[in-house]
């Protein structure tokens, strides 16, 4: 039976990759969090291509693509983002990457530079992809489409708890400015926005629990 290709779209904090990964772990198919991707793309700009100012030189950067070679690999099930062999799992979820992903997100150049590699990743089904763009722009004929959304003073409470869990110096007021910021420049960037597609199923999660909405989730898709 063909594995299925399913999409996981939805506003920041609504847990999508967690879901994704528990999903991907009971259908015994691959999950990519797309954003780490984007989150890693920033960080090697925050490394490499600053102005004088500490802001980021986006045509520095536009011209350093075929420096960055960014790769997951599997470590015991959990798949590490690793930029030029160097583990940034971590680093990728600071405060500063948090604060100018959007940034570097929205452009063109950046998402061109992405796309590709996870169409390809597609090709043979059986993979679990989210993002934002994904049921519109990446995988517009995956099998299965879904749109998180919940409140946001619960996604703020969530990515609070996740930053504490690792570690991570957070501040809850700081932490709901960057989810609102961030929502409204994926939303109305020009290219590929964060839209729910057509055909997506909608599921707001702000009163349902993890468990409870990798059970709806599966709901949709177990007859496959
Ligand atoms: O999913 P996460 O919150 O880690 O994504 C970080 C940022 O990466 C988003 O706020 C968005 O700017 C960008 N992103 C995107 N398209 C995707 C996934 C993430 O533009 N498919």
């Amino acid at each position: 039976m063909k594995k299925p290709v399913i999409a996981i779209d939805g506003y920041s904090s609504t847990g999508k990759s967690s879901i994704s990964k528990i999903i991907a772990q009971k259908l015994g198919i691959i999950h990519l969090d797309t954003g780490a991707l984007y989150r890693g793309v920033t960080w090697f700009a925050l490394q490499n291509c600053l102005n004088e100012d500490g802001s980021i030189n986006i045509q520095q950067l536009f011209s350093s693509f075929d420096e960055i070679e960014l790769e997951f690999k599997n470590n015991n099930g959990e798949l590490v983002l690793f930029l030029n062999h160097i583990d940034i799992s971590k680093a990728i979820r600071t405060n500063e990457v948090s604060e100018n992903v959007s940034f570097v997100a929205k452009q063109k150049e950046v998402r061109d530079f992405l796309l590709q590699s996870q169409r390809s990743l597609a090709e043979k089904g059986g993979i679990i992809m989210d993002g934002r763009d994904i049921g519109t722009v990446v995988l517009p004929n995956a099998d299965y489409k879904f749109f998180l959304t919940a409140s946001i003073d619960e996604r703020t409470k969530r990515r609070y708890e996740e930053l504490i869990s690792l570690g991570i110096e957070a501040n809850e007021e700081q932490v709901k400015k960057n989810l609102i910021v961030r929502d409204k420049i994926d939303s109305e960037r020009e290219i590929a926005p964060l839209k729910q597609a057509d055909d997506a199923i909608v599921i707001d999660n702000t009163n349902l629990s993890k468990r409870e909405t990798i059970d709806s989730i599966l709901s949709y898709i177990k007859n496959i």
